[in-house]
């Protein structure tokens, strides 16, 4: 590998039967593990493809311009990740909501982060996107990538990581002991920016399985999903949901949403992590929940009867890395010691 850029992305995809078993499911279920790229999240590669075709066309100058991102944190560690090697500096605008590991990442790729209000309308001045353009006005060579508007956002997914996918899956042949399609019958994603979901739905529907069902997963106080009587925000997943609908989500090639809380997510997260030994952030929990709720529900049955033989692939953003200072996580670990492990420990301790 010439740089660590090159690390980005090629994720694995890896079965998570254990997790199949426990709920009762007989299809194969699949966790696209992003956390296995260079800057640790699904968002590495969009950073990457923006900073690059930007250069390309031009709104990029090394030297001279400054790169400016409101962001949930993850495309802020993959542009910090790619700034870095090229020597840009960058601003990060971030909502105080987003933890403190992704600002102490951030800060040591060497990036300067403003936090703003959490419950700031996105299309104020307050928050982090209006923030992002009130500096980009005054910073002299201040450019705004846009993940919200740039078509390499979903590009980047639907020439990476949708192929990525497609390969695992048509090159795993179908046994006796493991049934398989040999094709992508379910995809499940989150959705934030939507440039993951639109990317792969497109590339999966039009290259490889037309009858592929794309679900998308949206938190209960966000807005992607469809108009709701639902409060907005309000959750503490990070990463999925808006209060407005950013200009690269395509609904054309997504069948169905589901709608996730944060009591579905962060048990799920830590059922990922304690059976499949995955060590994944709290928006994964919210796809594998979603995913569950949708093979489970009236729809997804009728569709698929009993699953058998189905490839059911999740996307898995991040890494519970970046929540380990987090409430939920800390709540998560001390509620599930294996036995009195914490005591036995403490006694041991004692005796020495
Ligand atoms: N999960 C996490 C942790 C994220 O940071 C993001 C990006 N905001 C997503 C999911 C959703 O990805 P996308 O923006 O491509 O919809």
């Amino acid at each position: 590998m010439d740089t660590v850029l090159e690390g980005i992305g090629a994720t694995p995809l890896v079965r998570l039967d254990r997790l199949a078993k426990n709920h009762g499911l007989k299809c194969n279920l699949y966790g696209k593990a992003e956390y296995f790229s260079a800057g640790g999240s699904v968002k590495d590669r969009i950073a990457k493809r923006m900073v690059e075709e930007a250069e390309k066309d031009g709104r990029l100058i090394p030297g001279q311009s400054v790169v400016i991102e409101p962001t949930s944190g993850n495309t802020g560690i993959g542009l910090a990740l790619v700034c870095a090697l090229k020597g840009y500096p960058l601003i990060i605008t971030l909502p105080e909501k987003m933890s403190l590991e992704k600002e102490v990442t951030l800060r040591a790729l060497g990036a300067e982060i403003v936090r703003t209000p959490t419950e700031a309308p996105s299309e104020g001045e307050e928050s982090n996107i209006g923030v992002a353009k009130r500096l980009q006005r005054t910073i002299p060579g201040g450019v705004i990538l846009d993940q919200y508007s740039n078509p390499n956002n979903p590009l980047a997914h639907e020439l990476t990581t949708a192929p990525e996918i497609i390969h695992a899956i048509t090159s795993t042949p179908a046994t006796p002991e493991r049934p398989s399609t040999e094709k992508v019958d379910v995809l499940v994603a989150g959705a934030g920016t939507g440039g993951t979901i639109t990317g792969l739905s497109k590339a999966i529907k039009e290259t490889h399985n037309p009858d592929c069902i794309v679900v998308g997963v949206d938190p209960v106080g966000s807005l992607l999903a469809g108009p709701s009587e639902d409060k907005i925000g309000g959750y503490l997943v990070e990463g999925i949901g808006y209060d407005f609908i950013p200009g690269v989500l395509n609904y054309t090639h997504i069948d169905t949403w589901i709608k996730t809380t944060d009591d579905d997510s962060f048990p799920m997260a830590r059922e990922l992590i304690r059976t499949e030994g995955m060590l994944v952030g709290g928006s994964s929990g919210s796809a594998i929940a979603g995913a569950l709720k949708y093979l489970k529900s009236e729809e997804g049955f009728e569709k698929f009867g009993n699953l058998e033989g189905k490839n059911v692939v999740i996307i898995l953003p991040d890494s519970i890395r970046n929540y380990m200072s987090k409430d939920w996580f800390a709540q998560a670990i001390k509620s599930q010691g294996p036995g009195d492990m914490w005591a036995l420990i403490q006694e041991g301790l004692e005796k020495t």
